[in-house]
């Protein structure tokens, strides 16, 4: 798997987008992947003006789900909105209507857009639950069932093991099934979980063969949203569409 760290210009934009045509050969032009910072303003489903906010992300049909930390796995076209899930797929046709946009929100949470070739896309929310129950690995699964081969993936900012201090109890977990390479410390020394390293692993397991990561903290960075630094309820989206 191929591994490439990005830094996001400043000042930060509304939207980064990253076209999977870039990321993969033989995508299609109309496979974007987009991530808001939090210039964007709230664009989660509860946002009372979320609509319009995300409506400026980009228009078309956004499909959203019910998070619950698990590794529920939905089709964007047959899930009714605000079922629950934290991964969405769809395999999208050049010359038929768009798949619309599928989207994942989060404050601290890690949030991964997947592409193929053949035009199945994916966005995952993973967060340690959602690592540990394997949603990564589930939803490159669903991909692959609907027809795709390689999978490119970016992953949008999420909290640094320097401000992620975690129990021992659930950090021997994740590493006895994810590898050494999750257990960190925080900047004050304490155990850490490095989020980034799980969906890393968990990534390649799942076959991805490029992985493209934003490299910022939630925490540390005001420039996206961190429920654990700032308690904010406010919430970023990383977003996989054919919509043009
Ligand atoms: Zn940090």
């Amino acid at each position: 798997m191929i591994v490439e760290q990005v830094a996001a210009s400043r000042p930060l934009p509304p939207v980064l987008e990253f076209p999977v045509r870039r990321l993969i050969e033989g995508a299609s032009d109309r496979l974007r992947i987009l991530l808001t910072t939090a210039a964007a303003g709230d664009v989660a489903p509860s946002a009372p003006s979320g609509a319009l906010a995300r409506a400026r992300v980009t228009p078309g049909r956004w499909h959203m789900t019910r998070q619950a930390h698990g590794a529920s796995v939905l089709c964007a076209q047959q899930a009714a909105d605000g079922s629950s899930g934290d991964g969405l797929v769809a395999a999208t046709v050049a010359g038929t209507p768009s798949a619309g946009v599928l989207a994942m929100f989060a404050a601290d949470c890690a949030l991964i857009g997947l592409a193929s070739p053949e035009g199945v896309i994916g966005v995952a929310h993973c967060g340690w639950r959602g690592l540990e129950a394997g949603i990564v690995e589930e939803v490159a699964a669903a991909m692959r069932s609907l027809g795709a081969s390689d999978l490119a993936a970016v992953r949008g900012p999420c909290i640094g093991p320097e401000c992620y201090e975690f129990g021992t109890g659930g950090l021997g977990r994740l590493v006895e099934r994810y590898g050494p390479s999750l257990a960190s410390k925080t900047r004050s020394g304490s155990a850490a979980l490095d989020l980034r390293a799980g969906v890393r692993e968990a990534a390649r397991r799942a076959g991805v063969s490029r992985l493209v990561e934003v490299a910022a903290c939630t925490s540390c960075d005001p420039g996206w949203y961190s429920y654990r630094a700032r308690r904010d309820t406010a919430r970023f989206a990383l977003a996989v569409t054919d919509a043009p």
